[in-house]
């Protein structure tokens, strides 16, 4: 493997950062002020004016492979590209790459009709929408989907929805106009992976409510946010069905794969700025007669810190790499690897910034606290840490005799 950036890459990487530069960086604050300010639930005036810039630099759908429809990236090539957005929580949505709109638009593309495209994708690129992925119920294990007791049940020329899901995140933000929603079209169905379906639902279709809002850590993610979301007796058209009755787990697949990757590509981004704070702090600050960076401890944890850092994105190229090559289904293995390496790496690494800040670290001044809670959040979503290392030992235990 070639591990220099093409041509093109390093150049979209110099528009990416010269953009973070002039926009994002300095409005961080900008940003909190502005959600802090009145309705939390809104979206910021910031955020859509940045998003409109970044739409006209053309650095925009960065994300999306194999389709005309993105920028006609790579995973390969967009990997470092995200990761640099990863630097602050609110960057990829300012370059329509934001988690859970990229996977959604991933499944649209990828599964979705004619019309279906015509109506959500096409908003959804443009950025004038967002949307919400809703499987997970509070009542079962959803780490093993087969547990998902939501029913969508057919009657007549409609789908009838009943079911409760929680951290459905994006369900608070009144852009939000669509789910895509997991449920049992067949639950007596005796192969377990057949008896899901995902189908479309609008969110301003009768039945459907947002109950509340769930905070991570106390931090409520506002104006995005996670939701518990109810559906009840909530009626959809039968061509909102997306691929098919029964096919839920492969629209899974396909989704989990990319939605899987872009979060680690951003959590290493999350991750390089904390070991910039974590290292110029240590630096800045005197503590018993040298400064914090040459006490031994602290040097040690920067080593490791970058080789743990650097072990990762090695680990998100090759995925990536293996992706673009052989596709996301045979680089199952390498996308699980990077998905439980990425978050445990990234808490680690943020943890030792937050130690080298003392009290200051746990508090909202240095953004650390923060970075912290999301990057702990993603040993859970998209599949916990447990349920990963499983599907990388079934496989090496398959493969070697
Ligand atoms: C911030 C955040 C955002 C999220 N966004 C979304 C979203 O947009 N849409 C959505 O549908 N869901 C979302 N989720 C939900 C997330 O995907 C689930 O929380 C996750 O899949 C785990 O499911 P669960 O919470 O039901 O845990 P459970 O399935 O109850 O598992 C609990 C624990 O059991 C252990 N465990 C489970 N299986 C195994 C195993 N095989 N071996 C060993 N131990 C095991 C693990 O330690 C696991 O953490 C989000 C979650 C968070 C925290």
């Amino acid at each position: 493997m070639d591990f220099e950036y093409s041509q093109k890459t390093k150049d979209l990487m110099e528009r990416v950062s010269a953009f973070m530069d002039a926009h994002v960086y300095p409005n961080e604050h900008v940003f909190e002020q502005q959600v802090a300010e009145g309705d939390r639930w809104q979206p910021t005036r910031i955020v859509e004016e940045v998003k409109q810039k970044a739409k006209e630099a053309g650095l925009w759908n960065l994300f999306l492979p194999e389709s005309e429809l993105g920028a006609g990236l790579t995973n390969l090539e967009y990997a470092p590209l995200c990761e640099i957005m990863g630097r602050v929580a609110w960057a990829p949505e300012v370059f329509n790459c934001s988690a859970p709109d990229t996977g959604n638009m991933e499944v649209l593309a990828r599964y979705g009709t004619e019309e279906q495209k015509k109506q959500w994708l096409v908003p959804l690129l443009a950025g004038e929408i967002r949307s919400c992925f809703a499987m997970t119920e509070p009542e079962v294990a959803s780490s093993d989907a087969t547990n998902i007791e939501s029913s969508i049940r057919r009657e007549g020329d409609e789908y009838v929805i009943n079911g409760r899901k929680w951290w459905s995140s994006g369900a608070n933000d009144p852009r939000c106009k669509v789910f895509i929603f997991m449920g049992k079209t067949d639950p007596n169905n005796p192969n377990r992976h057949a008896q899901q379906s995902m189908i479309i639902v609008p969110r301003d279709v009768k039945g459907v409510t947002i109950l509340r809002h769930l905070p991570v850590f106390g931090y409520d993610d506002a104006p995005h946010g996670h939701g518990e979301v109810l559906f009840e007796n909530v009626r959809v058209p039968v061509s909102n069905m997306l691929l098919g009755e029964g096919r839920g787990f492969e629209i899974a697949q396909g989704r989990l794969g990319p939605g899987r990757i872009h979060h680690c590509m951003r959590l290493i981004g999350l991750a390089e700025r904390a070991f910039e704070k974590m290292c110029q702090r240590a630096k800045a600050r005197t503590a018993f007669g040298r400064p914090i960076a040459l006490h031994g401890v602290t040097a040690e944890r920067i080593a490791e810190a970058r080789i743990m850092i650097d072990q990762c994105r090695f680990l998100v190229l090759n995925a990536a790499d293996k992706m673009d090559r052989y596709g996301n289904k045979v680089a199952a293995k390498e996308i699980a690897m990077i998905k439980v390496a990425a978050p445990n790496m990234a808490c680690k690494v943020i943890d030792w910034a937050i130690q080298v800040h003392g009290g200051g670290g746990v508090s909202n001044d240095f953004g650390l606290a923060y970075a912290y809670a999301g990057a702990r959040t993603l040993r859970l979503a998209d599949g916990p840490d447990e349920v990963h290392r499983n599907a990388i030992a079934k496989m090496e235990l398959k493969r070697i005799q």
